[in-house]
């Protein structure tokens, strides 16, 4: 018997990393699991046969979370094929790194927009679903850099702040309803992205983190699990780091 089981999971970015990881948590859990991408099509069908392969009913859509029309049909697509929306996991998001001063609109825009748009956008069109289902669990991913601000992601600690703001107040407001929206911030995970380190700057992230490792996927879908489950019902509006105690 798993956590999640017949719960519905609507999921940006389950291609790659920390989303592929939830995928798979969530399938192994029992839900069924409707995930996006925007341009690893391979990968993605892959992940979603991997997960498929335990028992759940995955699909892969490509949507761009920043798109407002995209979402929209999505959200209408898993109401079509699934019938309701239990979990909403905000997860796609992008980095485009630099000084403030060499930091161009296109830059920001960028960045705001997939990071924090998206989840105005998914949030918009679920909350309906979630209020005629009388209840939901929306998980907002941020990063310990929207609390503690980062030099040379000035537009990312800025999404990452803002999806804080936007957890909480949407906490607030729903929820009389049953519906429950957290954040997570998650501190250094590995993924394709930290594998591109070289061995001296991982050894200085390893040595900064009081657990003395890097995250991984799992440590992240868990805390995900935990959110979505019934194990969590009177957890709402809240940040949940899980970065080996570096944001202590
Ligand atoms: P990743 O490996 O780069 O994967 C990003 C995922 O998001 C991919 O599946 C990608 O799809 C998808 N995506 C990108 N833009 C999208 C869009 N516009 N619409 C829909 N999907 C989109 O990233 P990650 O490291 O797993 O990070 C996942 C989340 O955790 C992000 O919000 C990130 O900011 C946050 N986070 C990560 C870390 C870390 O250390 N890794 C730390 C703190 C917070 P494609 O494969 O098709 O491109």
């Amino acid at each position: 018997m798993g956590l999640l089981n017949g719960k519905v999971a609507l999921i940006t970015g389950g291609s790659r990393g920390i989303g592929e990881a939830i995928v798979k948590g969530y399938a192994a859990q029992g839900a069924d699991i409707i995930f996006t991408y925007v341009s690893s099509e391979e990968k993605a069908q892959k992940v979603a046969e991997e997960a498929s392969s335990l028992g759940a009913s995955v699909k892969a859509i490509r949507s761009d979370a920043a798109d407002f029309s995209q979402s929209e049909e999505l959200v209408k697509t898993v109401l079509e094929e699934f019938g309701k929306v239990d979990v909403l996991i905000n997860n796609a998001g992008i980095t485009a790194d630099t000084l403030m001063l060499r930091m161009n609109e296109e830059q920001w825009d960028k960045v705001m927009n997939v990071n924090l748009k998206s989840v105005f956008n998914m949030t918009k069109h679920c909350l309906r679903p979630m209020l005629r289902n009388r209840g939901g669990s929306i998980i907002n991913m941020s990063s310990v850099v929207g609390v503690f601000g980062n030099a040379g992601q000035a537009n990312y600690a800025a999404s990452k702040a803002g999806i804080i703001g936007f957890t909480k107040s949407i906490a607030k407001e729903v929820g009389s309803r049953g519906i429950r929206c957290n954040a997570i911030a998650p501190g250094f995970i590995e993924t394709d992205m930290t594998d591109a380190l070289d061995d001296a700057t991982r050894q200085a992230y390893v040595d900064s983190i009081p657990l003395k490792r890097l995250g991984n996927g799992k440590d992240i879908s868990d805390a995900c699990v935990f959110l979505g489950s019934d194990m969590s019902t009177y957890v709402s509006g809240q940040v949940l780091s899980v970065c080996g105690a570096l944001n202590t």
